[in-house]
């Protein structure tokens, strides 16, 4: 099912976001979007609104955010020619790297930001929950440098899981609470952080960590993770003297994706293609891909697509990228399909690892397993489309999925041919 739009309301909401018109006053996208929370928390979300227009439009706020992005996180992150790459698909491959900036992944362009603004809207404290740890290493290393306390919210199940990352996080100075509640995991610690701030909302700041949530996080985070896409644009100018054919990223929440694409998004002739997690193939909690297959229903705080059985419960959702593995999608993101100007795809765990081994081997860099994703979306399309130039966001670094990666190998050895080709032309 889809939310029907005539073909002239697809074509103005498109110029009303590309012109930063949306979200409008209601934070709606289009019909995506809002604020659907407890009524104790609007007066809050309306507070923050106010505290994210001031702060993004305030010359002293930017300038602090861009010395920190530059100093401390290591921005601008390269561009990357991938020679051997593009020999093999025949396409010109350019790789935009998240993996080099700071804590390993896009997500610390976000944490450093909000942890910013929760000092400028004078939180004592921060609130994050974080499935896989990435989110929660993010958040606790920015509010260790912005000095403000950090209280994460993790499942019990994960925090088992997650050992490297939980001493991450510790080692930065957060208070770790496990969650033992519900499926103890991110669906879980999302609940209890949420119970946390509805009680905690005059002195607690919720450092959200995609692009989710009620207005104005999904706005905020596009704001944050936008300098992902406008560093690539002028790279790509500068390193070509053109724009190239298309872009590519993997879509969780989907904020490396919103980041990458929403600068791009008034350049008609960029083809904006994001990519899901297809898992184990099609079927209700065998993948977590949501656009391709979900509906449209209200998930922590905000109208979008989601994953949801016949009773309306949402769904398990599965993929072999932790980072990935979540039942919903933001609301820009539910607009820009539904408006056509970006595709989105999906690529199965087993492709992704392939991905995972042929970016290492013809390129020397161990992507995360949730950007292996966006590299077969774009191997995939370069093979209709030889000769073309394409960008493709890097959103992290592999090194986290060492276990996963061992595990998959050793539990793949007999039954499944390795990866075709380990050897580059
Ligand atoms: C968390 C994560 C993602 C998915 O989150 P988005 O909000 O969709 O970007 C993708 N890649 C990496 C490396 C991550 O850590």
């Amino acid at each position: 099912m889809r939310v029907d739009l005539t073909k002239a309301e697809r074509k103005k909401l498109l110029m009303q976001l590309i012109a930063g018109d949306l979200p409008d006053a209601r934070g709606r996208y289009g019909p995506f979007g809002g604020r659907y929370v407890p009524e104790t928390l609007v007066p809050t979300l309306e507070r923050m609104e106010r505290g994210v227009h001031e702060s993004l439009s305030d010359e002293t706020f930017l300038g602090e955010l861009d010395r920190e992005l530059k100093q401390w996180v290591g921005r601008p992150t390269p561009l990357t020619f991938a020679g051997r790459l593009s020999r093999r698909w025949g396409v010109e491959v350019y790789l935009k790297r998240e993996d080099l900036a700071h804590t390993g992944a896009h997500k610390i362009n976000n944490a450093l930001g909000q942890a910013l603004l929760a000092r400028r809207l004078g939180a004592q404290r921060v609130i994050a929950e974080t499935g896989a740890g990435q989110h929660g290493v993010a958040a606790a290393a920015a509010c260790a440098r912005v000095d403000i306390p950090c209280t994460v919210y993790m499942g019990a199940v994960d925090i088992e899981r997650q050992a490297p990352n939980v001493d991450r996080m510790y080692q930065l100075g957060a208070t770790l609470v496990p969650v033992q509640s519900g499926d103890r995991t991110l669906r879980a610690a999302i609940d209890e952080a949420f119970r946390d701030w509805v009680s905690n909302h005059d002195n607690s700041y919720y450092l959200l960590g995609s692009a989710v949530g009620p207005h104005p996080y999904p706005y905020l985070v596009q704001r944050l993770q936008s300098v992902i896409g406008t560093e690539a644009r002028a790279q790509i100018l500068a390193m070509t003297d053109a724009l190239p054919d298309a872009a590519f990223a993997c879509v969780g929440g989907g904020s490396n994706a919103i980041g990458l694409f929403h600068p791009l998004l008034a350049d008609e002739s960029i083809e904006l293609i994001g990519i899901e997690a297809g898992g184990r193939g099609t079927g209700l909690g065998h993948n977590a891909a949501t656009l391709a297959t979900g509906r449209p229903g209200v998930l922590h705080g905000s109208y979008s697509i989601l994953l949801y059985d016949d009773d309306g419960q949402i769904q398990e959702t599965h993929s072999v990228s932790a980072g990935l593995d979540y039942p919903g999608v933001g609301p820009e993101h539910a607009l820009l399909q539904a408006t056509g100007r970006v595709r989105y795809v999906s690529a199965t765990d087993t492709e992704a690892l392939e991905a995972v081994h042929e970016c290492c081997s013809a390129e020397g860099i161990l992507p995360a397993l949730e950007s292996a994703h966006a590299l077969v979306g774009a191997r995939n399309w370069a093979r209709e489309n030889p000769g073309k130039r394409i960008v493709i966001g890097l959103s992290g670094r592999g090194d986290k999925d060492q276990p996963t990666l061992s595990q998959q190998s050793s539990d793949t050895n007999d039954t499944v041919e390795q990866p075709r080709s380990l050897t580059v032309p």
